[in-house]
C-alpha cells in the first residue's frame, strides 16, 4: 500500500529523470515536493537528446540488458499518453531502422534483435530495397546491405516533453528552486535531513538525486561513489532537406551513427563526436552547470558529414543550423542505476543514463517513486541497484573505460 513519507521530498535535478520522478511521486499522492536545479528550466542534458525511444534492451548486441525492456515499454506508453492527452511533443510513431552496410553486419544485427526473447511482433529483417522504401527516399540503397525494422519505436522533441512535465508539476503546486546548485546532501545519524544550497538549506527527509552528469559530485558529498563515465555528446540539426515526417529513426553501428528527421531536416550525431568530459576539460573545456560547448567535437562531426552522406545523399554539403551538446553518463556494465544510496536512509539516486535517459526517464521516475512509496514495483528493481557493482574495483577513470571495452562508445571513451 502507498505510504507517503512524513517529511518533504526534495528532487535534485529537473531533467527528464528528476521531472519524471517528481511527476510519479505527485501522481501517487506525495504533496510536499520541491525540485531544485542548478540551472534554469531546460538547462541540463535533456534538451540535447535526439528523442529516440524504442525497445533498445531487446537486442543482444546492446549492453542495456533485457531487464530494461519494461522501462522502455513504459516510456513508449508514457509519451503516447501525453501525446493523446493533447501535449505537443512533436510525437511520431514511425519505427526505428538499425542499418547495416555489409551482409556480415546485417546477420549480426538480425541475430541480436530477432533472436532476442523479448522481440516484438512485426520486428523484421529488411533487404536494401526494403530499407530504401522504409526510409522514404532518405537512404541510397546501393550504399547499404539492409537493416532491421523495430516497429514500436517513436520519436519526440525532448525539450517539449520535459517542458510538459514541468508545466504539469507546476500546476499541481510543486515548488521549483531554479538557479540553486545543491552543494551537499546533509545527513544526520545515517539519514537524510536535507540539502545545502548556495541559497540556504532545504529540509527534506527524502531526497532523489537526479543530477545527470553532476551526480558524481553530489554522491561525493555523502562519501559515496558510483562507477560513472560522463562524456560530452553532440547533435547537429541541418537545414531543411525535404525529409518526410514519416521517416523512421535510424542507427548505423558501422558508421557509429544515429539520425532522424526533424522538421524536414536531419537531426544527427554519433560517437565520432563524443569524448570524455575529463579529456575535454584537460584541453580547456569549462564544465559548469551550463550545457557544454566543445568546438573540437563540432569539428569532429563536420569531418564525418560526407561519409554519412554516402548513405544519406541529401546530407551532402548541407549546412548545419544548430549544434547542441550534452553530458550523457555511461556505466561499466552498460546498465542504469535506480535505487537507494547504500546505508543512507531516505537518499535515492537515478544515475548512469547510458545515453538513454529520454527512453528510460519515465520508467526510472516511476520505479523510484514506487520504491520510495513502498508500492509494488512495475519492474524488477534488483538489476538497477546501486550496490550491484563495487566502485573499489575501478580506482580511476582509466579502469572504468577499460571495463567498457564492449560498449558502442568505447572508441570515443578511449580517444584523448
Ligand atoms: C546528443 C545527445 C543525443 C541523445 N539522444 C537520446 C535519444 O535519442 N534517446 C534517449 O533515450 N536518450 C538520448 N540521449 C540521452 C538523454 O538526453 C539523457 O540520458 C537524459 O537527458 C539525461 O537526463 P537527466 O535528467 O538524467 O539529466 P539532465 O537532463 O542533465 O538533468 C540533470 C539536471 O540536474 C541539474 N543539476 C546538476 N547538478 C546539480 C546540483 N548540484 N544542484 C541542483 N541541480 C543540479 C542540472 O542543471 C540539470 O538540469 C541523448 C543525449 C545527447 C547528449
Amino acid at each position: 500500500m502507498t505510504s507517503v513519507p512524513d517529511g518533504p521530498i526534495c528532487v535534485i535535478g529537473a531533467g527528464i529523470a528528476g521531472a519524471a520522478a517528481a511527476f510519479h511521486l505527485v501522481e501517487a499522492g506525495a504533496r510536499e515536493v520541491v525540485i531544485v536545479d542548478a540551472a534554469g528550466p531546460l538547462g541540463g542534458t535533456t534538451p540535447a537528446g535526439a528523442g529516440f525511444v524504442a525497445r533498445f534492451g531487446a537486442d543482444h548486441n546492446r549492453r542495456l540488458g533485457g531487464c530494461t525492456v519494461p522501462l522502455q515499454d513504459y516510456g513508449l506508453a508514457f509519451y503516447r499518453r501525453l501525446h493523446e492527452e493533447g501535449a505537443d511533443l512533436e510525437f511520431a510513431h514511425n519505427g526505428n531502422v538499425v542499418l547495416a552496410l555489409t551482409t556480415g553486419e546485417l546477420d549480426r544485427l538480425a541475430t541480436g534483435i530477432l533472436g532476442h526473447p523479448e522481440v516484438r511482433d512485426g520486428t523484421r529483417r529488411l533487404g536494401r530495397d526494403e530499407v530504401a522504401e522504409a526510409m522514404l527516399g532518405a537512404v541510397d540503397p546501393a550504399a547499404v546491405a539492409g537493416g532491421v525494422l523495430m516497429p514500436e519505436a517513436i520519436q519526440l522533441t525532448t525539450a517539449l516533453a520535459q517542458r510538459e512535465l514541468l508545466d504539469r508539476l507546476d500546476a499541481t503546486g510543486v515548488e521549483f528552486r531554479w538557479d540553486t546548485p545543491v552543494t551537499r546532501v546533509k545527513t544526520t545519524d545515517g539519514a537524510v535531513v536535507g540539502v545545502e544550497t548556495d541559497d540556504g538549506m532545504i529540509e527534506a527527509t527524502t531526497v532523489v538525486m537526479a543530477a545527470g552528469g553532476w551526480n558524481a559530485a553530489l554522491l561525493a558529498s555523502v562519501d559515496r561513489r558510483l562507477p560513472l563515465v560522463p562524456m560530452v555528446a553532440t547533435r547537429f540539426v541541418s537545414e531543411a532537406a525535404g525529409l518526410s515526417p514519416q521517416t523512421p529513426t535510424v542507427q548505423c553501428p558501422e558508421l557509429h551513427l544515429w539520425l532522424r528527421e526533424l522538421h524536414g531536416a536531419f537531426s544527427w550525431g554519433g560517437s565520432f563526436a563524443y569524448r570524455l568530459v575529463s579529456a575535454l576539460s584537460a584541453e580547456g573545456l569549462e564544465f559548469g552547470y551550463e550545457r557544454p560547448v566543445s568546438q573540437t567535437l563540432i569539428d569532429a562531426q563536420y569531418a564525418e558529414q560526407e561519409t554519412i552522406a554516402e548513405v544519406f545523399p541529401a546530407l551532402s554539403g548541407l549546412p548545419n543550423v544548430e549544434s547542441i551538446q550534452g553530458t550523457p553518463v555511461y556505466t561499466v556494465d552498460g546498465g542504469l542505476y535506480i535505487g537507494e544510496v547504500p546505508e543512507i536512509d531516505g537518499l535515492w539516486a537515478l544515475a548512469g543514463d547510458s545515453e538513454s535517459g529520454i527512453t528510460h526517464g519515465p520508467g526510472m521516475g516511476k520505479l523510484v517513486s514506487q520504491l520510495i512509496l513502498g508500492d509494488e514495483p512495475f519492474a524488477n528493481p534488483a538489476p538497477f541497484r546501486l550496490d550491484r557493482v563495487d566502485p573499489a574495483a575501478y580506482p580511476d577513470e582509466a579502469a572504468l573505460v577499460a571495463a567498457m571495452a564492449e560498449d558502442r562508445i568505447a572508441d570515443a571513451a578511449n580517444r584523448v
